[in-house]
């Protein structure tokens, strides 16, 4: 292919090539084909509907002169459901208009009733300030829109609770503010009418199940006053949303799921990078594990800026999506397509657009000055010229961290790449979503990292196209959610027999913990809060107090890492990286929180190591298949990091493994494990040896895969699995929530047993690879090295599993 001189490309406004013949001409560089598949995503008409016959002239009037003609089908299905007093969650794709969904029966409802409210949350202020614009933009009589949060002066704030009809704000607000001050809001809640949840899939895991008990206090309030309001959820697609819905107000809910707005085509193709021949890999990093011990690996998210998904540490077998990524890229921006490449960390953003620029200065020099990196932390000028340049065709390749998703409005790309899945399907969406000008067809390319959820997703097409299957859970009946949030009740106001249903399994436990702890006084109205002052309660607090980085030489603070995993990133002699610059950590001060660390840059990096111990508290329910048993449960989880190891980072090579003198910290959690009785593991061929690599492998490829079911990320999830367990008597693999109390994800793994570990086999089976690799079995956060694991060994192990548990 010639390139044509950075003076003649294209500036973007003329017609590319067509989707179809960009991927062909792509995928013919290589030696094999790396596509997986090619889904062609067809352009949908939209389905209108009339508006609904209750809409008021008024407010169809607003909408239209807004440019908004008829509802689509789904809009004005879900805002009947809403305004006939049903509570409802409308999941859709993106930018299917869901916000008219709620608005219509909310605001109907506003105008007729010259009383009634309605509250609006959204996860964000960002949000919120948005939805702001869109509800003022009505110029509807009477209706008084008003953000009401963290930045609201003090001086609005009694002319909102008092005049405003459409109040917009965000849990934490509710939580902190409007709840503890009912009394001055009781006019507010006496008339409210609606609330609106927004985003409501973001409120998931902990942070989720606090935000349950959030809506179960509002709604106790509004029952105080005589108000029971209609719930209105927005979702992005996923499976069992009305489930989700109904976990998160305490109610039933009804789902409109059929989408019926329009949308321009897309060829989508799902990619896989190539395998790289044997010898140009490293020698796997040699480990010296102690033969028996469980192998823990642990459950701690990473700091800040230090990409979890770039394994610098695991031996090198397929080729990586970012080089894979930045050759995509400089392919499109030569033919002269406006090509957008979302990728996870900024590192990665910077490397693919390095790259990129290479090849094309190597190509024709100048050319490469056409393609940039983009990402969060760049001055507001500086984003808003690089948007400019691309939307006037100056710049044709842009590299992208998430950044670009909140808040930037770039549409109408003629490409997409999309270097690893970026978690969830809504993402996804998202992302590609950015890909279509009016009337033309796009390009979209999910390139997979060397990650097992990855790779199975690029061998199962229809785990994106089809169904969803990945659900938004959370688990309200957490004793360590549920305890705090019982408390903030009982200050509002006293707890009542009533309230211990509204507040659902587990109430009468926690209030009688409060009553032993001497937080409630028990009298015959009921349990009343005894201190003088509130209970702390954070939201999104969670793993302990966060440990602050501190450079020792300045006393400048690099950031913080939650307590969790500062053992792992931040013990002394740990390799920290912030922001792309490399640190040395001197002290670990747990007493403080705060470790010290010196800008160094050595030619190593380290990796802790665990020794984790797990023992079972009590089961919940469990399922008997003869040779197999799957349980769910509780767990105590106590792990000790102990010693780290030297890797340099050209090779991968020990240098050396040093001790170190860390606490061990406990987690009371939940768990899902299965057991297999030895004999049927030996029936199928796997050899007593082999059977700690085998339970291992399946349990690392076990957590990667568990996204796919439910929105989590594998750093939310812990596991451990051994050839005998105490407690189970029996070779047996432990997944757990790595949250205090859990956080729905082993609940979630427990329901869908049979699917989740259907998924897992098949990423270990379908993988190209001998002997593992960071595709299938290795993980980057193994507590023990990656060692032992045995690829064939796990697959016999999971078809074990599944030819005896029940689907
Ligand atoms: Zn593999
Ligand atoms: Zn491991």
């Amino acid at each position: 292919m010639e390139s044509s001189s950075p003076a003649t490309v294209s500036a973007g406004h003329g017609p590319g090539p067509a989707p179809a013949d960009l991927l062909r001409r792509l995928r013919a560089r290589g030696a094999g084909d790396p596509v997986t598949h090619v889904e062609r995503v067809p352009a949908r008409a939209g389905v209108p509907a009339p508006w609904p016959s209750w809409a008021p002239a008024e407010l169809r009037a607003a909408f239209t002169r807004r440019g908004v003609v008829a509802p689509w089908q789904h809009q004005a299905q879900a805002a009947t459901l809403a305004y006939d007093g049903d509570h409802v969650v409308v999941a859709t794709g993106t930018a299917s208009g869901k916000s008219l969904a709620y608005q219509l029966p909310a605001l109907a409802t506003v105008l007729a009733d010259p009383r009634a409210t309605v509250l609006y949350l959204a996860p964000t202020k960002a949000l919120a300030a948005d939805q702001l614009r869109a509800v003022a933009a009505l110029e509807l009589e009477g209706v008084r829109p008003a953000c009401y949060d963290g930045d609201t002066p003090r001086a609005e704030r009694e002319w909102i609770r008092r005049h405003s009809r459409f109040v917009l704000t965000n849990p934490d607000m509710l939580h902190h503010g409007i709840l503890p001050g009912h009394a001055q809001w009781s006019g507010f809640l006496r008339r409210l009418a609606y609330v609106v949840i927004d985003e409501c899939h973001t409120y998931r895991g902990v942070f989720g199940s606090h935000v349950a008990h959030v809506l179960r206090r509002l709604r106790r309030q509004c029952a105080r006053f005589g108000a029971t309001p209609v719930f209105v959820l927005a979702s992005a697609t996923s499976g069992d949303p009305a489930t989700a819905a109904g976990r998160l107000t305490g109610l039933p809910v009804t789902a409109v799921t059929e989408d019926a707005s329009p949308r321009g085509g897309v060829t989508f193709a799902l990619w896989e990078p190539p395998l790289l021949p044997p010898e140009s890999g490293s020698a796997p990093p040699d480990s010296s594990s102690v033969p028996g011990q469980a192998a823990g690996d642990r459950s701690s998210a990473p700091a800040p800026g230090q990409a979890a998904g770039d394994h610098d540490d695991l031996r090198q077998v397929r080729r990586s999506a970012l080089r894979e990524t930045a050759d995509l890229l400089a392919d499109t921006v030569a033919e002269g397509v406006r090509t957008l490449a979302f990728v996870r960390s900024r590192k990665g953003a910077e490397v693919v657009a390095a790259n990129a620029r290479r090849s094309l200065d190597d190509a024709v020099p100048g050319l490469g000055d056409r393609v940039a990196a983009y990402r969060g932390g760049y001055l507001r000028e500086e984003r808003r010229e690089l948007e400019r340049a691309l939307l006037h065709g100056d710049l044709l390749g842009l590299a992208s961290t998430n950044a670009l998703e909140l808040g930037v409005d770039l549409v109408g790309l003629d490409a997409v790449l999309i270097c690893g899945y970026p978690g969830t399907r809504a993402s996804l969406w998202q992302q590609a979503g950015r890909a279509g000008r009016s009337g033309q067809e796009a390009l979209a390319v999910l390139v997979a990292r060397d990650d097992p959820l990855d790779t199975y997703l690029v061998h199962h097409p229809e785990a994106i196209f089809g169904a969803p299957v990945e659900a938004t859970v959370l688990d309200p009946a957490n004793r360590y959610v549920l305890a705090p949030q019982l408390a903030c009740a009982a200050v509002e106001a006293p707890l009542t027999p009533a309230d211990l249903v509204l507040f659902g399994d587990g109430a009468k436990e926690a209030v009688d913990e409060l009553v032993a702890a001497g937080a409630l006084r028990q009298r015959p109205t009921g349990w009343y809060w005894r201190h003088r002052e509130r209970p702390e309660v954070d939201l999104r607090g969670e793993g302990g107090a966060p440990v602050c980085v501190v450079e020792s030489a300045t006393g400048r603070l690099l950031g913080t890492v939650d307590g969790g995993s500062s053992h792992f990133l931040l013990h002394p002699g740990a390799v920290y990286l912030h922001q792309g610059v490399s640190y040395v950590v001197d002290e670990l001060d747990l007493a403080d929180g705060c470790a010290l660390v010196h800008v160094e840059e050595p030619d190593w990096s380290t990796h802790a190591r665990d020794v984790t111990d797990l023992s079972v508290v009590s089961v919940r329910s469990y399922v008997d298949a003869g040779p197999v048993g799957m349980f769910l449960g509780e767990v105590d989880v106590t792990s000790q990091v102990v010693s780290y190891q030297r890797r340099r980072i050209a090779t991968g090579e020990v240098i050396d493994t040093r001790p170190l003198d860390l606490p061990a910290r406990e987690l009371r959690t939940v768990a899902v494990w299965f057991t297999l009785s030895p004999q049927s593991l030996a029936l199928a061929g796997v050899q007593s040896a082999d059977v700690p690599g085998a339970l291992h492998a399946a349990e690392h490829a076990a957590i990667g895969l568990l996204p796919l079911m439910a929105t989590c990320d594998r750093w939310d999830i812990g596991g451990l699995s051994t050839a005998v367990h105490a407690d189970t008597e029996a070779p047996t693999v432990f997944v757990y929530d790595g949250h205090p109390g859990g956080a729905g994800f082993a609940e979630r793994a427990y329901g869908t047993a049979s699917a989740w570990l259907r998924a897992t086999r098949d990423a270990i089976a379908e993988c190209g690879c001998e002997t593992g690799c960071p595709s299938c079995v290795q993980s980057p956060k193994c507590g023990n090295g990656n060692n032992p694991l045995s690829k064939p060994d796990a697959i016999r192990v999971l078809d074990v599993v599944l030819a005896n548990l029940p689907e």
